[in-house]
């Protein structure tokens, strides 16, 4: 991995170097706060010190600043502010120089997380005098916001906020991009003052003002409603990766979010005078009742779309600016996964197949939080196990994929086939795998492990953080630990991470922040290739497309199982289970597939749990079967 260059010696800033040519300071104040910084092996920056010793005051720093903004360079200004220290600002410039286009320093900063946006928006905004709005949750009249030309907005990077005597106050989300300000300006026929915003906050506010649909004007009826919820649901569907549609009543208009990815994003806003249609019209769709608003509902439809069917679990929540509905999309799997497209790397695949999969009975359990991608998982191994000598029966709640050749059970309690219910018959059936959808209790529990000590194999689900949770979860319903350590042979954690968008993907130097981050030094991460997206219209300026699990598989041994009848704490477990069992963790396979440039590490940051310290990359290769 390439470092970044050392730093060179630089005995005044500039702040300080124009201070002085302006005479507010004189050279031996100067050389006073340096000695008195030296003397106090503080880091405290100059200017501190200048100020503590009254030198100089903060609105001279200010004018100063105001004064010169344009000869001065910001990397160096928030060194001297002390906002950053120097060995930040050339890893900075380091990823900078490397970027194509040319990204602005201030972006990279706040991408690489060597500081915070908001505080790089407070000292501009403090230093230079800028106004700071946070756009997302101001009120921008939409007359002004279309005296530009709507392309560009494109660039997401700039919103105006008001005309204030005859000047157009604009929302920058870098205030020094003087291209920007003359392109505004230009298409304004203006003069433009900055001010600053969030990035994040300006891309909100844009999109909620861009015109959407010409249905966003009319006035709403029953026929109109019809045709945007058909609208919505279509979008949805033919978007191949959302998972959920929000549709949220706010208290000036209907905001509508879908699920994309894990991450909920912006879609399209209405008037908020036609929710009360659009709920009308769910309502009806999902034989839910439509005089009911003031209780929690939910109900279920199919939804018929290009000759397939498409299920959905609708769920009406009420609340203060009336109901707020989220239409849940079951059977999104487009196609039945082989177990060798899952994801798991070469061995540890090979294991899970050969030590858990292969084995005639005992419980596989797939665990990880809703939205993890359990599912998936299991409805490949039942496609990996499905075949004419077995039988292969299901109790699900409910049924996501239908696969021809198995018993699949949906579960319903409205018509009173329970959960309870299914599981009393289903050994009855004399099956040979049985699914379980998910261990919800100590009854599931007790049917799984008695099943699998009957010679059947099972497959279920079960939330829990990790594998070795998993277990202890099990401990905790009061299974007894004999039990448990002699039936079930092998559990899988697993978690959906964002995939770099392939767009807009660029190499990506990990800082010291990184490193501290991960627990691992750079010769920890020998060849890893780190990449990161820089957002793009394809990705909707996320840097993100598609999702990758992450997997952590633990084939139980007999080490493992003492552990566990000795009742040791799940750290000693943990111990035993990467030490004798070469498990990888899952924020191993996470490291593991961001060195390979496929997801980033704050997503690993974000979504997987960090139990242990993470062996060296080249050794999760050896194990992962690289
Ligand atoms: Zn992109």
């Amino acid at each position: 991995m390439k470092q970044p260059p050392t730093k060179p010696n630089r005995p005044y800033g500039e702040i300080v170097n124009l201070l002085l040519s302006k005479k507010l300071l004189t050279k031996k104040q100067v050389d006073h706060s340096h000695r008195i910084r030296d003397k106090l092996k503080t880091s405290q920056n100059i200017l501190e010190i200048l100020k503590e010793l009254k030198y100089i005051t903060d609105e001279q720093i200010h004018q100063t600043i105001r004064d010169n903004i344009l000869s001065l360079r910001i990397g160096d200004m928030l060194v001297e502010l002390g906002l950053i220290n120097e060995q930040d600002l050339l890893t900075a410039l380091h990823i900078q120089s490397q970027s194509k286009p040319k990204r602005k320093l201030g972006e990279v900063l706040v991408d690489s997380k060597l500081l915070e946006e908001k505080k790089l928006l407070n000292t501009l905004s403090l230093q230079l005098g800028y106004e700071y709005t946070d756009v997302e949750f101001a009120k921008i009249d939409e007359n002004i916001f279309r005296k530009i030309p709507l392309r560009h907005y494109e660039s997401r990077s700039f919103i105006p906020l008001r005309i204030q005597d005859n000047k157009a106050v604009v929302c920058f989300a870098d205030p020094l991009d003087n291209n920007a300000i003359r392109t505004v300006s230009n298409a304004m026929n203006m003069t433009v003052i900055p001010a600053i915003s969030s990035r994040k906050s300006i891309i909100t506010a844009i999109e909620r003002l861009l015109p959407t649909d010409k249905t966003n004007k009319t006035t709403p009826n029953d026929d109109n409603a019809v045709t945007i919820v058909n609208n919505i649901i279509t979008e949805a569907i033919e978007l191949q990766d959302v998972s959920d549609i929000h549709i949220e009543p706010l208290s000036d208009r209907v905001r509508i979010r879908f699920r994309t990815d894990g991450v909920l994003v912006s879609y399209k806003n209405f008037p908020i005078n036609i929710h009360a249609s659009l709920s009308s019209r769910i309502k009806v769709l999902c034989k839910a009742d439509i005089a009911e608003k003031r209780r929690h509902q939910d109900g279920r439809m199919l939804f018929v779309h290009k000759e397939s069917e498409m299920d959905l679990r609708v769920s009406f929540y009420v609340t203060v600016f009336g109901e707020k509905i989220v239409l849940r999309l079951l059977n999104r799997q487009s196609e039945l996964l082989n177990i060798d497209e899952l994801g798991m790397p070469r061995l540890i695949r090979k294991k899970f197949i050969n030590d858990a999969l292969d084995r005639p009975s005992g419980v596989i359990l797939i665990t990880g939080p809703t939205g993890s991608g359990k599912t998936t998982t299991v409805y490949s191994c039942i496609n990996y196990l499905n075949n004419s000598e077995t039988s292969i029966i299901t109790a699900e709640d409910p049924v996501e994929y239908v696969i021809e050749g198995i018993g699949q059970c949906s579960i319903d309690p409205k018509i009173n086939l329970t959960f309870e219910e299914t599981l009393r018959h289903i050994v009855r059936q004399d099956p040979d795998v049985v699914v379980i959808g998910e261990i919800r209790d100590r009854f599931s529990a007790e049917v799984a492990v008695q099943a699998a000590m009957t010679g059947h194999k099972i497959l279920t689900t079960f939330h829990t953080e990790d594998s070795i949770g998993g277990l202890l979860r099990l401990l905790n319903m009061n299974i007894d630990a004999f039990l448990i350590s002699s039936t079930v042979v092998c559990i899988v954690a697993q978690r959906l991470l964002r995939k770099i968008c392939p767009q807009c993907a660029m190499p990506y130097t990990l800082t010291p922040k990184d490193f501290l981050r991960l627990g691992m030094k750079p010769e920890h991460l020998e060849n890893a290739h780190f990449s990161k997206g820089t957002g793009c219209e394809f990705c909707r300026y996320t840097g993100y497309k598609g999702r990758i699990p992450v997997f952590e598989v633990l084939v139980l041994n007999e080490d493992v199982r003492d552990g566990l009848i000795q009742r040791r704490t799940s750290h000693q477990i943990r111990k035993i289970s990467i030490e004798s069992t070469n498990m990888v963790t899952l924020f191993e396979d996470g490291i593991y597939k961001a060195a390979a440039g496929i997801t980033t590490i704050d997503e690993i940051m974000r979504c997987l749990p960090r139990f242990s310290k993470p062996r060296k990359l080249e050794e999760i290769k050896r194990l992962a079967g690289e």
